[in-house]
């Protein structure tokens, strides 16, 4: 078999099981309404939960730090790419976030990927939400700890995967690694419940706030903060291409853990640091969303989810994310591409994102979204539905 021959037959495979990606061109600005392959959309695929991400005023602190600071960052921060842009965004972090210290990576998939083998290796044991998102699975490989998968915001199995470890691996250091919001189901972790099980077996929490930070809790601060937990997890992480609008992420906590991860997290080390008008465009955000204006704009979101939940007669979590399960991959592939026809992006996430036969369309709000976007929106969805 040629290479070209080995290529054309995988994605072949590929497309026979419904599950080929293509990528779309955006010519416009990220906001509630775009311009995707030529054609205008009303957009309900994006996190970019509060509408920052083409908000003029991180445009403008991006554009200001371009010309303090050029383009390029030159070298790894621990080489000569340290800009003070980057560490006012980490000071900037820690005092949102109420943390002692943070520390910023190119991409929340880096964070994971730096994170988890910099504190887990071979004798230790990483314990995982079945729903993790790849970067927590891929980190926890990487790690080459023991890793043991309990069931979807299972708390038996969780309990019963601490009692083992403790059991099995007395020396181990444990790790649970769970996610505030779910990305694919929008759901929550039960946080209290979890940091009440860790503590009582002497594990550590990571717990990625992804799609809660900027969503959840006073200001957007996250469900560690909402819940008055955020003391008791020892490694938080969240992301800045989201909510905030811009691109990386930070994991904060303790100052001992910032110190350890910089001597230890290889992908912070062996990476050029992120541009310093990305870091300026991020501490924006974080300032934009530590003010009025952010709980103006977090409060602006939940009406939105609120009048969707409404619409759409599903509750829901208290995230931005509302899963419309169809099941069959190609089928869910046939309803977002009508809702396209009708001038609405959609997503279909399937498999390997979700597992295989639970194809759902996912559907997100932003605070960009007025009543009547939602209102025409959920026309057009119980339409496509219909008609297949
Ligand atoms: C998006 C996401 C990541 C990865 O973050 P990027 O900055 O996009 O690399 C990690 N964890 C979760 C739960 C996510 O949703």
């Amino acid at each position: 078999m040629t290479f070209d021959q080995f290529l054309w037959s995988e994605i072949d495979r590929i497309k026979a099981a419904g599950l080929y990606r293509e990528l779309r061109t955006v010519g416009s600005p990220q906001g509630a309404e775009m311009i995707c392959d030529g054609r205008p959309l009303v957009n309900f695929s994006s996190n970019d939960y509060l509408g920052l991400a083409g908000d003029r005023r991180l445009a403008v602190a991006a554009r200001g730090a371009v010309d303090d600071a050029g383009t390029g960052s030159g070298a790894s921060r621990l080489i000569s790419g340290n800009h003070r842009f980057h560490e006012a965004l980490e000071e900037a972090v820690a005092g949102f976030k109420g943390c002692e210290a943070a520390l910023t990576f190119s991409s929340g998939y880096a964070a994971a990927v730096g994170t988890l083998p910099a504190l887990f290796g071979k004798s230790d044991v990483l314990i995982l939400d079945k729903l993790s998102h790849a970067s927590l699975v891929d980190g926890a490989r990487l790690s080459g700890a023991v890793v043991r998968i309990f069931p979807h915001n299972h708390l038996e199995k969780l309990e019963s995967h601490l009692r083992w470890a403790r059991e099995k691996h007395p020396q181990a250091k444990v790790g649970v690694v769970i996610e505030s919001v779910y990305s694919m189901d929008g759901d929550l972790a039960p946080l209290r419940e979890i940091v009440e099980l860790k503590n009582r077996f002497g594990a550590w929490l990571f717990l990625d706030e992804a799609h809660g930070v900027g969503v959840l809790g006073e200001r957007g601060r996250g469900l560690a903060d909402a819940l008055g937990l955020a003391e008791e997890v020892e490694i938080q992480m969240g992301t800045f291409g989201k909510a905030l609008g811009v691109a990386g992420a930070y994991i904060c906590g303790r100052a001992s853990l910032r110190d350890y991860l910089l001597n230890r997290a290889r992908s912070f080390i062996f990476s050029t640091a992120p541009p310093p008008s990305v870091a300026m465009a991020a501490r924006a955000a974080v300032e934009l969303l530590n003010s009025n204006e952010g709980e103006i704009l977090v409060a602006r979101l939940r009406e939105v989810r609120g009048t969707l939940a409404e619409l759409l007669r599903f509750p829901g979590a208290d995230s931005a994310i509302f899963p419309v399960l169809v099941g069959d991959e190609r089928k869910a592939m046939a309803v977002s591409e009508r809702l396209r026809k009708a001038g609405y992006f959609v997503p279909a996430v399937r498999f390997p994102t979700v597992a295989a036969g639970s194809a759902r369309l996912r559907i997100t709000v932003t605070a960009a979204h007025t009543r009547e976007h939602l209102e025409n929106f959920v026309r057009a969805l119980e339409q496509a539905l219909r008609e297949e």
